[in-house]
């Protein structure tokens, strides 16, 4: 029998941000998983009530170390924040302890080379020489070296978008989702260095045999609901005739699944998952083809 000390061991833990963008989007998508937290005191810790599951808040850029030094068996945080952290291990000869092993759909942005206005930009061999900065070293530091060309890389750790108009630096290499914060700074997006995504990470080592279950299951109810999202599931009455037609229309529903309809000769029923959003064109193409009684519902879980 296991006891108490135990069984508080065999509880997974996830690191996720504090505060900040990317913190709506991790507790919903736990929440979608059908994760119930309470919030400890502190504000560090929720514990999950219904999961041997536990939230750690932190500030996103201790994500990747709290994983690295197994504090978190997971962790959910943007790529740009991983590889800088990955590099960063690399650069001081120790492995990185950590591993993408999700892509999610939040977080989106690109790590960017900006210059002010009237800086001539043709290609990476514009930055030789010039100095660059940016909170982000050693993603920059490969992107110049792939790239074979020789720059100043002034490390910041924030107000990057300032730097040149403080004489700091020529020009910057900063995360960009929209562009306005660069147009009030005189600056222009010149290159992409990375485009990042919000994405989980676990350690590599082994997660303990009590845990795993839960580490799987976990895995698994993300999918589902990355892949729920936009999708819809449709149902229709339509002469067996029209089935190619039909699904032609409907994008993303392989094998729909078709049903005869008692006393209606050759009209079926068509059920399906639709991987994208039905429009109401496509409904009204539906009813030109001959589809009747046309439902469109949104998709709460699926397991494959
Ligand atoms: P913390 O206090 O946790 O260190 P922060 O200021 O580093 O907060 P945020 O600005 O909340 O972090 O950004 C967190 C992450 O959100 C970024 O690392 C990035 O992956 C993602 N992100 C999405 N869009 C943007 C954007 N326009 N600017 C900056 N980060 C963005
Ligand atoms: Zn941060």
């Amino acid at each position: 029998m296991r006891d108490v000390a135990n069984a508080a061991e065999a509880r997974l833990r996830i690191a996720l941000q504090k505060s900040g963008r990317l913190t709506d989007a991790s507790l919903e998508l736990l929440s979608r998983c059908g994760l119930k937290v309470s919030r400890g005191k502190d504000q560090l810790m929720c514990y999950g009530e219904n999961m041997p599951l536990d939230v750690l808040l932190v500030r996103d850029d201790d994500i990747p170390d709290l994983v690295q030094e197994d504090v978190c068996d997971l962790g959910l945080v943007g790529l740009n924040v991983v590889e800088e952290k990955r590099l960063a291990f690399e650069a001081a000869g120790q492995p990185a302890l950590f591993e993408v092993v999700r892509r999610l759909d939040f977080g989106r942005c690109r790590l960017c080379i900006a210059v002010p206005d009237g800086f001539e930009y043709r290609g990476a061999a514009s930055l030789a020489g010039r100095r660059i900065a940016t909170t982000y070293p050693h993603v920059l530091r490969r992107y110049l070296e792939e790239r074979g060309v020789e720059a100043q890389i002034v490390v910041l750790s924030g107000s990057v978008e300032i730097a040149p108009r403080l004489g700091r630096a020529d020009l910057i290499c900063d995360l960009v989702s929209t562009g306005s914060t660069l147009a009030a700074n005189h600056l222009r997006l010149a290159d992409v260095v990375l485009e990042s995504q919000a994405v989980l990470i676990r350690t590599p080592v082994p997660i303990p045999e009590d845990k795993q279950d839960w580490a799987r299951r976990l895995l698994m109810r993300i999918d589902g609901v990355e892949e729920v999202k936009g999708s819809k599931y449709i149902m229709l009455h339509a002469p067996r005739a029209a089935l190619p037609a039909i699904a032609r229309l409907l994008p993303g529903s392989e094998a729909p699944t078709v049903i005869p309809l008692e006393g209606l000769g050759d009209r079926v029923a068509v059920h399906a998952v639709c991987r994208e959003n039905v429009f109401w064109e496509t409904l009204e193409q539906l009813k030109g083809v001959g589809a009747s009684s046309v439902l469109v519902l949104p998709v709460e879980k699926m397991l494959a």
